[in-house]
């Protein structure tokens, strides 16, 4: 793609000389010759990989004619883009440093570069100038500018003030509530490194809530505290309200849940009463599995009756795992001599079916398809909210 962009360098070059060209030629006719001159210069250190030189002359013919902006704008953004940001921050101050350069192509400059800064690491320049832009007139390049400030904000850590450029930003991308809701879990986040639950932690992510009320990380830290301090009821509740924000992380919430059920006298009963009733609704592996733990206590023989049905309706290579461990269960407990070899054969069945699983990602971006070990709530990759979920499950 990059090449493919450096190839239309040239065609960017000739546009402009067009325009410049176009305006040069109602001058005088010495203005015209060393316009011509200087740009087909400038052309030949370009075709020449003498990128340098190129810049330089092109910067030259700036001082001679404005109506080439464009192409210098062009050209910046082609050399940024290749990775040659030096190159590109000379251009955009250069034209920044024009008197003569009207107003909104200034700005346009100044954008350019702040993204060369954005993109080359230095992210103070490219703060100062973005928030400069930001706090201009709204327009185009403002919103632009507050989406890069954004971005900065996010990097850095600084929630609090993340939060409130993304408030701005929601005026015209609503979608944005759902940064703004994982910005105040953030917030609590490192309020909790105290490892103390107070009620302002509650409150940041209630208002994390009241952003988003699908925020399902809100929901999953409310009930972690919830736990912390005892508070089972307000747990389960918490942990229950996930199913509906969004299906895909129930598996993130069988294990707390089972903890809070169980700490009831007919907690276990209740718990199973539960995933029944979440199973009809969402077939999930993860909620056959929680299922088949529960009543394998008791009837082994149920509880592989069961798997064995579910695995037949929706086959899953995690699930035919636990099928094959409970069959080397039962193999191992009604043992006889004669099953000796069986019981082996399940046992490297097991161990084949582990290393099919270990290649398989455990979190997956639903967006770009990045794979995570780990509950990740932002996607290096694609640099999305949310959009890594529970892949096996
Ligand atoms: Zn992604």
């Amino acid at each position: 793609m990059l090449e493919l962009l450096f190839l239309l360098l040239p065609f960017a070059a000739a546009s402009g000389w067009y325009a410049a060209y176009y305006h040069i030629n109602y001058s005088s006719p010495d203005k015209r010759n060393d316009f011509n001159r200087e740009y087909l210069l400038g052309l030949n250190y370009l075709l020449n990989e003498q990128a340098d030189k190129a810049v330089d002359t092109f910067i030259k013919i700036l001082e001679v004619d404005t109506e080439t902006v464009e192409t210098h704008l062009a050209l910046g953004v082609l050399f940024r883009r290749r990775g040659e940001i030096d190159r590109a921050i000379r251009l955009h101050q250069n034209l920044i440093a024009r008197p003569q350069l009207p107003k909104p192509q200034k700005i346009q400059a100044l954008l350019a570069l702040g993204q060369d800064y954005y993109y080359g690491g230095l992210l103070d320049r490219a703060e100062r100038l973005f928030f400069e832009i930001a706090n201009n007139e709204e327009n185009e390049y403002s919103k632009v500018a507050l989406r890069y400030l954004l971005e900065i904000y996010q990097q850095q850590k600084r929630w609090g003030i993340a939060i409130e450029q993304a408030k701005k930003i929601s005026k015209w991308e609503p979608l944005i509530f759902k940064n703004i809701a994982h910005y105040y879990c953030e917030l609590a986040l490192s309020q909790l490194k105290a490892n103390i639950v107070t009620k302002e932690i509650i409150e940041l992510l209630d208002k994390a809530l009241k952003y988003d009320p699908r925020c399902v990380r809100a929901n999953l830290l409310k009930g972690e505290l919830a736990i912390k301090a005892g508070k089972w009821e307000q747990a389960i509740q918490n942990y229950q309200a996930i199913k509906k924000q969004d299906p895909d992380y129930i598996a993130e919430t069988l294990e707390p849940l089972s903890q809070c059920y169980l700490q009831r006298e007919s907690g276990q009963t209740e718990l199973l009463n539960y995933l029944y009733a979440t199973l009809s609704e969402y077939s999930k592996i993860s909620i056959c599995l929680a299922i088949v733990k529960l009543i394998q206590e008791n009837d082994r023989e149920k509880a592989l009756n069961f798997l064995t049905q579910q695995l037949q309706a929706s086959p899953s290579l995690y699930g035919l795992y636990h099928l094959v461990d409970l069959h080397c269960r039962e193999s191992h407990f009604s043992h006889t001599n004669n099953d000796n070899e069986g019981e082996n054969n399940l046992a490297i069945l097991k161990t084949l079916i582990a290393k099919l699983m270990k290649n398989k990602p455990v979190y997956r971006c639903s967006r770009c398809g990045f794979n995570s070990k780990i509950l990740d709530w932002f996607c290096p990759a694609c640099r999305n909210w949310s959009t890594i979920k529970p892949d096996r499950l």
